[in-house]
Parts: C-alpha cells; sequence; structure tokens
C-alpha cells in the first residue's frame, strides 16, 4: 500500500475569502497543503449562520449581514469546486462543510439543504453552541453558555447531548473537534466527572452507530490547550469502541495548514491508535479506507 497515504487532513482550509475569522485564500490553502506533503485535502468551510442573533461579535463590528454569510458560502460551494479541478493529480480535494447547530428547530433540515444542493462530498459535524449560545467565539460567550445551563456539569452533559443529536440527525462522515467544550472552561475544571464521562459515551455510541469518523483536531495545541481535541481518555474510549479517526488541522491560514501533524500522529500511537481513516473519491461518491501510521 501507498505508504504515504496517510497524510490527509479532513477537517480545514477555513480561508479568509469565505470567513471573516479566517486568512488567505481557498488556493493558498492547497498549495500550502501540497507543499506540506498532503495527498488528501478535505475542505470544510463553516456553514452559515441563519438568525441575526448568531452573528459573532467580530463580524458585526466589520458590518457582516446574514445575507453576506449566506452568499459568501455560496462562493464558498463554487470556488471549492473550481480548486478541486485545479489541484487534480496533484492533491485530492474533498468538498466538504463544517456544519451548525444552530437554529436548534431547523438545522438539519437546512445542513442537509446545504449538502444537497451544492453536491458536497461530506460533512464535518460540529458542535458550536450550547443552548443556542456560543462556546467557542470568546470567553464572555462561553460564560453565558454555562449559566443558561446552569452550571459547567450540566453545561458539558448538555454539549454532549447536543453532539449526539446532531450526529443522529445529519450522520456526518467527520465528528469535528469532538471535545471543544474545553477551549474556554477555567484551567483545573474537571470535564469528566462520571455524569459528563456518560453523556460523552453516549455521543460516541452515535458515532459508532453512524459510521463516523472522529478529527484528531491539531487545533487544541494550536490555541495552547497543551492537547489535542480530543483529550486522551476520549481517544481511548472511542478506540476501545471501534470508531476511527482522521486528522485534522482545522487551519485558518495557510500557515497553519499541516499545523501539528506529525505529533498527532505520534499522540494517537501513543493513545493506541494504530491507524486513520481516509475518505477518498470513487465517481459519486467516497470510500473509507483503514491507513497504517507509520511507527
Ligand atoms: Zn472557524
Ligand atoms: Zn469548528
Amino acid at each position: 500500500m501507498d505508504p504515504g497515504l496517510w497524510m490527509a487532513s479532513l477537517h480545514g482550509g477555513h480561508c479568509g475569502e469565505f470567513c471573516e475569522h479566517a486568512r488567505g485564500t481557498l488556493r493558498g490553502a492547497l498549495d500550502a497543503a501540497v507543499e506540506a506533503g498532503f495527498r488528501i485535502y478535505g475542505l470544510s468551510e463553516h456553514a452559515p449562520r441563519y438568525e441575526q442573533h448568531h452573528i459573532y461579535d467580530s463580524e458585526r463590528a466589520k458590518g457582516y449581514t446574514l445575507e453576506r454569510l449566506q452568499l459568501e458560502f455560496e462562493r464558498y460551494a463554487e470556488e471549492s469546486r473550481r480548486v478541486q479541478r485545479l489541484f487534480e493529480g496533484r492533491l485530492s480535494v474533498l468538498r466538504g462543510f463544517e456544519v451548525e447547530v444552530v437554529p436548534s428547530d431547523r438545522y438539519a433540515e437546512l445542513m442537509q439543504g446545504l449538502r444537497s444542493r451544492h453536491a458536497f462530498d461530506y460533512m464535518v459535524g460540529s458542535v458550536h453552541h450550547v443552548a443556542g449560545i456560543s462556546i467557542d467565539e470568546s470567553p464572555r460567550q462561553f460564560g453565558a453558555a454555562v449559566d443558561a445551563c446552569g452550571g459547567l456539569e450540566p453545561f458539558a452533559v448538555r454539549y454532549y447531548e447536543t453532539v449526539r443529536q446532531m450526529i443522529e440527525d445529519l450522520q456526518p462522515e467527520v465528528v469535528g473537534h469532538f471535545d471543544l467544550l474545553k477551549l474556554h472552561a477555567p484551567a483545573g475544571t474537571d470535564l469528566a466527572t462520571p455524569r459528563i464521562r456518560r453523556a460523552a459515551e453516549k455521543a460516541l455510541a452515535a458515532a459508532l452507530a453512524g459510521g463516523c469518523i472522529l478529527d484528531l483536531n491539531t487545533a487544541g495545541w494550536r490555541k495552547g490547550l497543551g492537547e489535542p481535541y480530543p483529550g486522551p481518555w476520549i481517544v481511548q474510549a472511542a478506540t476501545a469502541a471501534g470508531i476511527p479517526f482522521c486528522f485534522g488541522d482545522d487551519s485558518h491560514d495557510p500557515s497553519e495548514v499541516g499545523y501539528g501533524i506529525d505529533r498527532a500522529r505520534q499522540y494517537l500511537l501513543s493513545n493506541g491508535v494504530a491507524s486513520v481513516t481516509i475518505l477518498e473519491s470513487s465517481g459519486r461518491t467516497l470510500a473509507r479506507r483503514a491507513v497504517l501510521l507509520p511507527m
């Protein structure tokens, strides 16, 4: 088997053309992916948000509107198709997008609609909102989400319940940053109490039933957390359950493409994971294949 195939990222390539909090161009991200030695690179720009109160503060400050978010996503859908052809023969580019779970009463319909309208190859299922409030935008918003749930433990349980529901609703090929809830959690807080673990394990069971791949997402290191997403206990629980992993650099700038991938390979190996699962284009569908990690 081709020994370099493990160099695949299935979550990343956010860029400044289509995302306010990213930089650079889609073309630039893919040039960087070729340069970094990737064989497969999955693009997963953020889905648009559909309600005014879900516009981020940084977007509001620049005058972003819901219409603009939707228009930029439409342009992303086209541009991702163009670069997929442009890189043919050099890099297998997969066209995907990263979902949102808001608005809670109709996100599933909206996300499935985006997928079918633009014929995306795959989806990255992520939860960035709990109780309708953004948990990764800022510590202030994170605090508001915790307060809305009545404390950190109920918040964490609600987060994993939202992940489980999202997986059941969308059956995404990839589940993104499975324990994103830790990003703004105060240092030293226990996010693996028995109640939280039970909720996380139910989400893992849904991932197994849905045939999902978890991304080993290096942005945790990039953001100074000291570990990637997910942390060791989740990697071990997922592996024991038979859930596969892929890599995701979650890049938001060409300079972040490939960040931490070799460290991520070592991290998986040290947590008992011997292979990653890649997605390969085969006609109109994607095939999954497990690829051994070099030791
Ligand atoms: Zn982002
Ligand atoms: Zn994300």
